[in-house]
C-alpha cells in the first residue's frame, strides 16, 4: 500500500487519529493544513485507507483485505477523490453537488465512506457553500477530510467545522533521508531542499518534472536581458507558456536574495546561493526599496494567477521583464 501509507515525518498527526478512531471519537470533517510539499494528500489517502479496511493496523491499512483491494484497484463505491478537472483551476460546482448525493447513500460496504476534496480552497462561492451544506448535513458515517496548502482561501465557515491537522516541513535529516531514496540522482538532494525551503514532496516534484533545469534556463533568460542581448518582448515568449505562477516565484525567491545581500546578509543564508553572481550584480545594481516594490508587485500577480485570475501570459511576462531591466538599468 505504498500510495496508502503516510511518510517518515507524519507519525505525530498518524497517532493522534489512530487514537481518534481507537476511541471512537472521530469528528465527520477534517482540515489538513499546511505549507505544500509537506505529503497532506498522501496523508489523507493513508488515512482513507485505514478508515476503510476491514482489519486496520496501528501502523495503517492491511492491504489486503476486500476493502484495500477495491481502493488499491481505484473503484471502492465509498471513498472519493475529489480533485480540480484541471490542475490550477477551481472544483466545479456540480462535483460537489453530486458529492452531497454521495454523501447522503448508505455505505455499499456496509462501513464508513470517506471523501477527499484537494486542494479545498480550489472552488468558487457558490461551490463552496454547496460543500459548507455537506459539511452541516453530513452524512451518516461519512468522514470529510480537506486537504489545503492555503487554508486562508476558504470559508471560515467551512474551516470553523473541521477539526484542523497541521503539517509542517520535517527537520532536514529526515527530508534528506527521505528524498535521497526517491531520486535517481541524490547529489541534487541538498539543493532541491534549498530551494523548496525543505519541503521534501515539492522537492521531489522539481526533480520528476526538470524544474531545476527550467529555473536554470530562466537564470539565463535573465542574464541575457541584463547584457542587451535579447528584448523582453522576445524573453517573454519563451516563458507564457510556462507555469506562470512558478516563474514568478523564482523570481521573487532572486529579488528576496539580492535584498539580503544589499543589507551585507553572509551569503549562506541566501537560498539560492547557486545564482550568486547573478544576485550580487542585482544587489549592486539597484537599491533595496525598488527591489521589494518589484518583488511586492510579483507577489501580487502570483497572487491573482492563484485566485484564478484572467492575466494574459504574454503580456505578463513581458510586463515582468521589462521591470527586472528597469530594476538594473535605474
Ligand atoms: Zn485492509
Amino acid at each position: 500500500m505504498k500510495d496508502w501509507s503516510i511518510l517518515p515525518w507524519q507519525n505525530t498527526q498518524w497517532e493522534q487519529m489512530v487514537h481518534c478512531q481507537q476511541s471512537d471519537n472521530l469528528a465527520h470533517a477534517y482540515l489538513l493544513k499546511g505549507v505544500p510539499g509537506t505529503g497532506k494528500l498522501q496523508f489523507a489517502k493513508a488515512l482513507a485507507a485505514y478508515l476503510l479496511c476491514l482489519n486496520p493496523r496501528g501502523s495503517g491499512a492491511c492491504g489486503h483485505c476486500k476493502e484495500c483491494e477495491l481502493l488499491k484497484a481505484g473503484t471502492h463505491p465509498d471513498f472519493t477523490l475529489l480533485e480540480p478537472d484541471d490542475p490550477g483551476r477551481p472544483i466545479r460546482i456540480d462535483s460537489i453537488r453530486k458529492l452531497n448525493d454521495f454523501a447522503h447513500k448508505t455505505a455499499q460496504q456496509g462501513g464508513r465512506r470517506v471523501i477527499i476534496l484537494s486542494p479545498a480552497e480550489a472552488m468558487n462561492v457558490n461551490a463552496a457553500n454547496a460543500l459548507l451544506k455537506c459539511l452541516e448535513e453530513p452524512g451518516d458515517d461519512t468522514i470529510f477530510l480537506l486537504v489545503s496548502a492555503r487554508s486562508g482561501d476558504m470559508l471560515p465557515t467551512i474551516r470553523s467545522r473541521c477539526q484542523q491537522l497541521n503539517f509542517s516541513t520535517p527537520v532536514r535529516e529526515v527530508a534528506e533521508q527521505w528524498l535521497s531514496t526517491q531520486l535517481d540522482d541524490p547529489a541534487m538532494v541538498n539543493q532541491l531542499l534549498d530551494l523548496t525551503v525543505n519541503s521534501p514532496l515539492e522537492a521531489k516534484r522539481f526533480a520528476d518534472q526538470g524544474l531545476l533545469e527550467k529555473r536554470e534556463a530562466l537564470a539565463d533568460g535573465l542574464k541575457g536581458l541584463f547584457k542587451g542581448k535579447v528584448t523582453p518582448v522576445e524573453l517573454a515568449k519563451n516563458w507564457q507558456s510556462s507555469d506562470l505562477a512558478l516563474t514568478l516565484s523564482w523570481i521573487i525567491g532572486w529579488l528576496d536574495d539580492a535584498v539580503k545581500l544589499g543589507l551585507n546578509a553572509d551569503a549562506s543564508v541566501l537560498r539560492n546561493r547557486d545564482q550568486l553572481k547573478m544576485l550580487e550584480y542585482i544587489s549592486r545594481k539597484s537599491d533595496a526599496r525598488a527591489l521589494l516594490q518589484e518583488r511586492d508587485w510579483l507577489m501580487s500577480q502570483r497572487q491573482s494567477l492563484l485566485e484564478g485570475g484572467n492575466l494574459n501570459p504574454q503580456m505578463l511576462m513581458e510586463g515582468t521583464f521589462c521591470r527586472s531591466l528597469d530594476l538594473v538599468l535605474a
